[in-house]
């Protein structure tokens, strides 16, 4: 269990003369300044982040793409895009985030299983770095798009390794069974094929196992059968400048213990450098490890209902705020804002929304009175990139904390945002 003196994202995120500070700001003052519910991220903890990748590949060939659907506000891909990072991006929508932020597009990676052509033309224009293709007629789609628009597209085959990430069901992506990638054992047919095709040009392979992983071995696992199947396509003649090997680093969410990203990437690095592989181009896609730990939702405390079986404590953050929970039962450590001395109860923490499965934390000792903050831990990752409108409830404000200062990186959206494009029937 999370407890105050090891809070995940720690020591960017501590208690300080009895207040939880984000770096060297209280949250209690952006809370009033911004009101509730409100994300704050740490720069500082993104950095360490990222830099522990860096020094992983240190003296390497290496590109890091952010998998920017972990947290796409526009302020977090600049502070990315500054330190050097490309992105990785599922959407059309998403390339146009990167642009934005001021991102380079020919550090752009694509993946995804259902590219449109419009979305494959865009990113054709902007100049992307490369195509994570994911099935044999997405290459014929890309092939057509590419010459009518008189250019040749780069791309990499994501190939599913058929490894067990052992996390869970929803994110795990490198199985069988799942919807991603071209299977193993029909890569070299599609590399084959791709080979054929004059409006593409084959740079590298890929592949993503799932996500929140906390153990080396899959990482191994996938490695040896990415690199099995590179040997075998470029003994038929096809070569692969570039190996991508995803993301899917877990964080620490509950007492979690992933392994480091530089330390990971210690053992990794040994195996391609035993099998010959050290000195390509490497790439990884990683998304909640470099955000997740980074952020917190502070939420406000409405209302205290006990009952005869449960106690709830209802909060202004809720399942479109924090969809973790509700989609996967996902853990976020919940923290008074001020420590008190009071005896904790038991609460199940819920949000307002009509659905039973709008929960934030079940069984939580907690110390609470109406109008006391809390902040719902690691919610850097797939939050606020997750976020809906339900229940017409606009999404929360974001502020990007960096030392002793901080910017609002996101306003509230109000009511009239919401239905801002919506039509009355005039007959
Ligand atoms: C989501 C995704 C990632 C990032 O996964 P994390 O678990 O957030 O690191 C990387 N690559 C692809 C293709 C993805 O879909």
């Amino acid at each position: 269990m999370s407890n105050e003196h090891n809070l995940p994202g720690g020591p960017h995120f501590a208690f300080r003369d009895g207040e939880l500070h984000v770096e060297r700001l209280p949250l209690r003052g952006l809370a009033l300044s911004y009101g509730t519910p409100l994300f704050v991220y740490s720069a500082a903890s993104m950095l360490e982040a990222l830099a522990a990748y860096q020094r992983g590949f240190a003296g390497r060939n290496a590109r890091i793409c952010y998998a920017m659907k972990a947290n796409s506000s526009l302020a977090i891909l600049q502070l990315f895009a500054r330190a050097g990072c490309g992105f990785d991006i599922v959407s059309g929508g998403e390339l146009k985030r990167v642009l934005a932020a001021g991102g380079d597009p020919s550090k752009v990676i694509f993946s995804g299983v259902g590219k449109t052509r419009a979305e494959m033309r865009l990113a054709l224009e902007a100049g992307i770095g490369c195509f994570n293709v994911e099935s044999e007629q997405e290459l014929n789609v890309l092939d057509e798009v590419a010459r009518s628009a008189g250019v040749v597209a780069d791309i990499s085959i994501r190939v599913n390794p058929d490894v067990d990430p052992k996390t869970h069901p929803y994110i795990s992506t490198g199985l069988r069974g799942n919807k991603f990638g071209i299977a193993h054992q029909q890569a070299l047919t599609a590399y084959r094929h791709a080979a054929g095709l004059t409006g593409l040009r084959i740079r590298g392979i890929d592949c993503h196992i799932g996500s929140q992983i906390t153990q080396e071995t899959p990482y191994l696992d996938a490695m040896d059968r990415i690199l099995d199947l590179v040997g075998a396509i470029e003994d038929a003649g096809i070569a692969l400048e570039h190996i991508d090997f995803g993301g899917g680093l877990g964080i620490d969410y509950n007492g979690d213990t992933p392994p480091r990203a530089d330390a990971l990437w210690a053992q990794l690095l040994h195996r391609l450098d035993a099998r010959g592989y050290g000195d390509r181009l490497l790439m990884i896609e990683p998304g909640r490890s470099l955000v997740g730990n980074a952020g917190v939702c502070v939420t406000e405390v409405l209302y205290l209902k006990t009952g005869e079986q449960k106690n709830f404590c209802v909060v202004d953050a809720a399942m479109n705020d924090l969809p973790r929970p509700a989609m996967y039962q996902a853990f976020h450590g919940i923290v008074p804002l001020s420590r008190s001395d009071a005896t904790p109860s038991p609460w199940d923490v819920v949000g307002p929304i009509c659905e039973s499965g709008d929960w934030i934390g079940r069984d939580r000792q907690l110390a609470v009175r109406s109008g006391d903050l809390l902040a719902v831990l690691s919610a850097g990752a797939y939050c606020m990139s997750m976020a809906s409108n339900y229940n017409t409830r606009g999404r929360a404000a974001e502020v990007l904390v960096d030392g002793d200062q901080h910017w609002l990186i996101r306003e509230r959206e109000s009511a009239g945002d919401l239905f801002a494009g919506e039509h009355l029937v005039t007959a």
